[in-house]
């Protein structure tokens, strides 16, 4: 199964990926992640990262659709996989499903997290003073625009998925418990339509 998470920052993607992973058994692809682990190895591409990062803004398409591709290579998505924070863009989107269409895949489920503005905030700036290790972009500077980046350039992409008749929204707000099981009966049923 391929599923697309969608949601603001703060929303609890990384967290809900990382139970939904467990649950299917299938890689987790965050271009997040895989971004800073390029800054870490210092690569090209990590450099020209890092400030856009820092500034809470997007990297560039071709870049992240760059290391998305990398990852894919590694082969062992052929089972499916968890998409989470990207496609980020339209034209992410657009080349996502063209990467998989090309290999007769499709993406199965694009799942958004919804989460009212006031919680998001308060959530990303708890995570500045409760992280061990704080991310450089969880500034109290950044919060307010990359929310406004998400509203501006990724939530179209709801819009996309529900064309797509792969959208299925899910209330982010509750227990991380609470949260999960909405995933999860989402999961199984679009399991079942497609058995
Ligand atoms: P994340 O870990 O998903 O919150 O991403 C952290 C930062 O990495 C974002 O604020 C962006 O600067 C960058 N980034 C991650 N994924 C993407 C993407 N799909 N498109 C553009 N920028 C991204």
């Amino acid at each position: 199964m391929r599923v697309v998470f969608v949601g603001p920052p703060g929303a609890g993607k990384g967290t809900q990926s990382k139970r939904l992973v467990d649950y299917l058994g299938i890689p987790h692809l965050s271009t997040g992640e895989l971004l800073r682990q390029a800054i870490r190895e210092g690569t090209e591409t990590g450099l020209t990262a890092k400030p856009i990062m820092e500034n809470g803004q997007l990297v560039p398409d071709e870049l992240v659709l760059g290391v998305l591709a990398e990852r894919l290579e590694r082969g062992d998505c052929d089972n499916g996989c968890l998409l989470d924070g990207v496609p980020r863009t339209i034209r992410q989107a657009e080349a996502i499903d063209e990467i998989f269409a090309g290999r007769d895949q499709a993406i199965d489920i694009a799942l958004e997290l919804v989460v009212p503005n006031d919680e998001l905030v308060r959530r990303l700036n708890a995570r500045l003073t409760e992280g061990d290790e704080p991310r450089s972009d969880d500034l109290p500077d950044t919060v307010p625009f990359r929310l406004s980046v998400y509203r501006s350039q990724t939530e179209p992409l709801v819009d996309y998925y529900r064309q797509k008749g792969t959208l299925r929204q899910i209330d982010g707000m509750g227990t991380t418990d609470e949260v999960f099981d909405r995933i999860r009966s989402a999961i199984e049923q679009v399991r079942s339509h497609s058995a």
